[in-house]
């Protein structure tokens, strides 16, 4: 395979990126240690990459942070981003574009109940955009200016969005937020002692960790609480699936309430779960949605914050008040590279039967997990829905004492010395991030499940 890069001045390239590159969510010392290289990725095809060094990565985590759904290289989407931005590359504001039309049509087609899409550039942003929706409208309906958000969400990287966030790793010396935002339990099952719920299991565990969030509302007021935002399957705090009746009754606590339910599918959304949309397979019905790595696979920076028509029948002109209509707007909204790739990577999953494919590789690796834990003690718990799955590692099954986070990062680092590239996730403690997380491309094959699986295996055999 050709790699220009490696061509042209591997050294020159890395030690630019030593000396330039403030690298995302990473400590310096690795970096700024000269007996260890950054690691530069050049190229990739399907779930495979290959950095400068040569050296070839089975990538088990979609990117790192689970966004290229289709895997690598797939030419048909960059020649229709280039196709599009030769004609059009962009306008911002109110005017629109014919990528931008044809998406949200394509996209709407597939949400049931929901007709409206504003577009902008990250999850984050995209969450700010329901945030402002829910606090207009509180402007004009009374009080109703509260967000719930759960312990151990993640909802993005402002101070709006951690503002809304449940996990303390991320939140920690970024403060003060913003006020209105109030946190509620989690529904993680495994730990369900920290939400004095430990004589519960099953959906009578479900029901009643639903019922805590209710406890809030009407602790808050009814008549302040504006919107509960939460992830279908919680991502980066553990990749926790709902336990069985948590979300019916959620819905029906919204409803009885009056609270919108905005649904954070950034990560879930377009595929992962196995469904287009994580609350899709738990029959719920949102207010709000919002979306953004599996949208377009990271061929382009595309968010979608999607609404009901009544939430948008909320902001129709109005004479006597001049400024009811959502002032808002993001520049690179106006960017159809996002749409343009948006539409071929849906097209994809379409054609290839992706959604079919993830049930059955989920149904592999979840086998392939569970039989790791019988295998290593160090596994306490595994869990997953589609092809997003994590393996929580414990010091003790006994006390489920987590493990120590050096020992998970080294487990990560034998795998990626073996060329698997997985995650490890938590985020709710600073120092445990003691979940391993698998989520790879949606086209991934039993071979390359097994590939991760086994990597894991002796990595675990070592480290332990
Ligand atoms: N919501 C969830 C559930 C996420 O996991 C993330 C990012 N990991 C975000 C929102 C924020 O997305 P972004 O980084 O694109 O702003």
């Amino acid at each position: 395979m050709t790699v220009p890069f490696q061509v042209n001045d591997p050294r020159g390239i890395i030690e630019a990126d030593r000396a330039h590159v403030w690298h995302h969510l990473s400590q310096h010392a690795p970096y700024l240690d000269t007996a260890v290289d950054p690691r530069i990725i050049v190229e990739g095809k399907g779930l495979k990459l290959w950095d400068i060094t040569g050296k070839e990565h089975l990538d088990g985590v979609s990117g790192g942070v689970w966004t290229v759904n289709v895997g690598y290289g797939r030419a048909r989407i960059a020649d229709a981003v280039r196709d599009q931005l030769v004609k059009m590359n962009f306008f911002g504001g109110s005017l629109g574009s014919v990528p931008g039309a044809q998406f949200a049509e394509r996209l709407i087609k597939k949400m049931p109940g929901l007709s409206r899409v504003f577009y902008a550039n990250s999850g984050s942003e995209a969450n700010e955009k329901a945030f402002k929706i829910v606090r207009q409208i509180a402007h004009r309906k009374g009080a109703k200016h509260k967000i719930l958000y759960r312990d151990r969400d993640y909802h993005g990287t402002t101070i709006g969005c951690l503002s809304a966030g449940g996990q303390q790793e991320r939140n920690a010396q970024y403060g003060p937020f913003a006020p209105g935002f109030v946190e509620v339990p989690h529904c993680l099952e495994y730990r369900k002692d920290e939400l004095g719920l430990g004589h519960l299991s099953g959906e009578d565990f479900g029901v009643a960790a639903a019922n805590l969030i209710k406890d809030v509302i009407l602790r808050e007021g009814p008549d302040t609480v504006g919107a509960l935002c939460l992830e279908p399957v919680t991502a980066g705090g553990g990749v926790i699936p709902p336990p069985e009746g948590y979300w019916p009754r959620v819905q029906e606590i919204c409803r009885k309430y009056d609270v919108l339910l905005h649904i954070d599918e950034v990560v879930c959304g377009i595929g992962r779960t196995g469904a287009w949309f994580g609350y899709q397979q738990y029959g719920v019905r949102p207010d709000i949605v919002t979306m953004a790595k599996g949208v377009a696979s990271g061929y382009a920076a595309i968010s979608c914050c999607v609404t009901t028509d009544a939430v948008f029948e909320m902001f129709r002109d109005d004479p006597s008040d001049p400024l009811n209509y959502f002032r808002d707007i993001s520049t690179f909204g106006g960017c159809t590279a996002g749409p343009a790739a948006a539409l071929e990577n849906m097209a994809i999953i379409e054609e290839e039967d992706l959604l079919a494919n993830v049930d059955a590789m989920s149904d592999r690796l979840m086998d392939n997990l569970r039989r790791l834990m019988e295998k290593h003690a160090a596994i306490g718990d595994v869990r997953g829905m589609g092809l997003f799955c994590g393996a929580e590692l414990v010091a003790d099954r006994k006390t489920r004492e987590p493990l120590a986070e050096a020992q998970v990062q080294a487990v990560v680092k034998d795998c990626m010395a073996q060329g698997v590239i997985i995650g490890a996730t938590n985020r709710s403690v600073p120092g445990r991030n003691n979940t391993l997380c698998f989520s790879p491309a949606l086209i991934a094959t039993a071979d390359e499940i097994d590939h991760l699986t086994d990597a894991v295996d002796r990595a675990l055999t070592r480290v332990l």
